[in-house]
Order: structure tokens, then C-alpha cells, then sequence
């Protein structure tokens, strides 16, 4: 099979590149190294296993040219991490609507089936027990720039939605829910990264709010099952969006920091540090976010087997073997976040 994979260098494309690679797909990776890195996919380029183009999905020709001949196109390429969305905000919406528009049409032109990523932001503050593919949005305020991220990406599903009912092409969504893994960047948000990086070099380990806020975080390799099964199911599958993550790894964002740091053994402590202070007033968070993938699991069988502790341990042992270059990859050009903050009271953990 011939698969074309936007966004093939960030963390979720190079590790989807190295499943395909590995059971003998023929692959083509096109990204313009803004957030993906090309040391994720080095080991893929170098011995020729996967074409690599630098360049940008926001270029219809070159789009058009790599999606003619792609049995399967999946579009992963996004300008995505809170912090990235709330600094960059117009860069980020363009990027990711005019990437929707251009990638689903060439893909459709093409007549390939079209993965489009999308995130549970799209439901927004929704903090129901568990969020299924049916569940109603809540967004809010076009002001806030959180909500652009998610409008953006609605945009997205419903051009896949839209191709499939006017045109039968074969269209799949997937919301991925906080999914964590080597390579992920903790540059732009991304808590558990983050949270590693700063214990492995002794920081202390920056929880926003109170802490109290879950999420389930996923493993990108139960993840990676998820999209090859996708790719490879029936027409049924087209045309509706499943969600993928692990609700069975639910964890305040506190208990999340105490286990990084007993898992390290580091001698970081807890800083609570206020929202407005990272991301300035009218900053809106969401207490929990939990998937339902039952929709996924009757559809093609597929569980989630990784636990909170395999998610941990494989982004600390990625991230230890590069603990000199650990504050950039953390902070980037910033200054490092040292933001007045109190202690974590016993409370809030
Ligand atoms: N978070 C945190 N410290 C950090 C980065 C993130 O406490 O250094 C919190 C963030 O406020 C949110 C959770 O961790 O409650 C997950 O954040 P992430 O950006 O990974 O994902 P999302 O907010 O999209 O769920």
C-alpha cells in the first residue's frame, strides 16, 4: 500500500512511518519541520526506507502531486499544543483550516482514503463521565483563543464528513485524547514531557491551577494500532469520526506530577503555578477529559493495553539520554518558566 503521510516527521507521523515501514507499506512523509523534527524519522531517511519532502501542506501543487498515486492519506499535520495555539493564533487556525481544505480535495481527487486527525478539544468543556463520538460541544467564547484550535479542526472532520456524503470518498476522523509517547515535544504544553523533563533535571515540576483537573493519557503506540487498523477496515468505517485514547489511565494532574518524580527519583518538587500566569486572563480549563471508545472497539476490535506507568517510563527513558539539550526542548527560545508560584498544599494533591 501506498500511504502519504502529512506531518510525517512530528512526533505521531514518524512513529505511524515507522509501523508502515515496518510491515513493508511504501511511504512518503511530507513535513516543514515547524514543530516535527527530522531526527524522528533520521533512522527512516537515511536507509532509504520512506521518501521524505520538506515542504508544507499549504502548498496545493506539492500536495496534489504526493496524494496522486497514495492508495491512503493520512493528515496529521497541525500547528497543535495549547501553548502554540494561545501564542500563534492565527497562524494556527489558517494552518490547520487551509491544511484541511487542501489535503481532503487532493485526497479525494485522488480517489485515496483520507485519515484526517482530530483532538477531544473539538468537544470542548464538555467534563461528562465519558465523552462518545455523539456527545455535544461546548465552546466557548470565539475570544478565547484556546476555542480557535477547536474550531478549526471541526472545520476539518466536517470537509471529511462532506466529501464522503456528496462525493463517497472514503473518509475517516480520529480524536485522539491526549496522547503521550517518545518524541513527543514538551515545548508548546504537552504535560507529560514536560513534567519528565523538568524532574530529570531537577526542576521544579510546573502544575497549572490546582492540579486537580484529569486526563487520560494514551500511549502513541496503542494509538498507532488504532490508526493501522483504520486504514486497513472496510467501507463501514468512512464517513464517521472514533475516538482513540485510554480512559483506564485517568490521573489528576497533581497525582501525575508525584508519580513522575517518584518514578525518576527526582529531587524535583511540586510548583503549583496560576493559569493567567502561563496564559494571561480568560484562560478556560477543562476539569476532565475522558474517552469512550467503544464506537473504535466494535468497529475493529481494538483496546488500549499500555498503562500510565509504561507511558511514563518510555517518555523518561527517550528523554534521558538528552538531558543537555532537555531546557530547550522544554522551554525553546523562551526564557525558562520560572513563575512565581506557591507549593502544592496537601489538598490539592
Ligand atoms: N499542564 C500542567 N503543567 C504543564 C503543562 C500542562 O499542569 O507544564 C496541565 C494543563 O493545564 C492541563 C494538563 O496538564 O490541565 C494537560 O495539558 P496538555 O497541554 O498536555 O493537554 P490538554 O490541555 O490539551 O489536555
Amino acid at each position: 500500500m501506498r500511504v502519504f503521510v502529512t506531518g510525517g516527521a512530528g512526533f505521531i507521523g514518524s512513529h505511524l512511518a515507522d509501523r508502515l515501514v515496518a510491515r513493508g507499506d511504501d511511504v512518503v512523509l511530507l513535513d516543514n519541520l515547524q514543530t516535527g523534527r527530522r531526527e524522528n524519522i533520521a533512522h527512516l531517511i537515511e536507509p532509504g526506507a520512506v521518501e521524505f519532502v520538506e515542504g508544507s501542506v499549504l502548498d496545493r501543487g506539492l500536495v496534489r502531486e504526493l496524494c496522486s498515486g497514495a492508495d491512503v492519506v493520512v493528515h496529521l499535520a497541525s500547528a497543535v499544543g495549547v501553548r502554540l495555539v494561545i501564542e500563534r493564533p492565527l497562524e494556527s487556525l489558517l494552518g490547520n483550516v487551509r491544511g484541511a481544505d487542501i489535503v481532503s480535495e487532493a485526497a479525494t481527487e485522488a480517489g485515496a482514503r483520507l485519515l484526517f486527525a482530530s483532538t477531544s478539544e473539538i468537544y470542548g468543556k464538555v467534563s461528562d463521565d465519558c465523552l462518545n463520538e455523539h456527545s455535544d460541544r461546548i465552546v466557548g467564547s470565539p475570544q478565547t483563543a484556546r476555542w480557535g484550535y477547536a474550531t478549526a479542526k471541526v472545520f476539518g472532520e466536517m470537509l471529511a464528513y462532506g466529501y464522503h456524503r456528496s462525493g463517497g470518498a472514503e473518509t475517516i476522523v480520529v480524536r485522539f485524547f491526549n496522547t503521550v509517547g517518545p518524541r513527543q515535544t514538551g515545548t508548546y504544553g504537552m504535560v507529560i514531557p514536560r513534567l519528565v523533563g523538568q524532574a530529570l533535571i531537577d526542576e521544579n515540576l510546573t502544575v497549572y491551577g490546582d492540579g486537580r483537573q484529569t486526563r487520560c493519557f494514551g500511549h502513541v503506540a496503542d494509538a498507532i494500532d488504532a490508526v493501522t487498523g483504520l486504514l486497513d477496515g472496510g467501507p463501514e468505517l468512512c464517513g464517521r469520526p472514533f475516538n482513540v485514547g485510554n480512559r483506564n489511565n485517568e490521573i489528576s494532574i497533581a497525582d501525575l506530577a508525584q508519580r513522575i518524580i517518584d518514578r525518576t527519583g527526582s529531587r524535583s518538587k511540586i510548583r503549583l503555578v496560576p493559569y493567567d500566569e502561563v496564559f494571561g486572563d480568560g484562560f478556560e480549563e477543562l476539569g476532565k477529559r475522558k474517552p469512550d471508545t467503544s464506537a473504535l472497539r466494535n468497529a475493529i476490535g481494538w483496546e488500549p493495553t499500555r498503562d500510565i506507568d509504561t507511558v511514563i517510563d518510555d517518555v523518561v527513558r527517550h528523554l534521558a539520554v538528552m538531558r543537555d539539550s532537555l531546557p530547550s526542548r522544554l522551554y525553546g527560545s523562551r526564557t525558562r518558566d520560572r513563575e512565581p508560584s506557591r507549593e502544592l498544599t496537601d489538598e490539592a494533591s
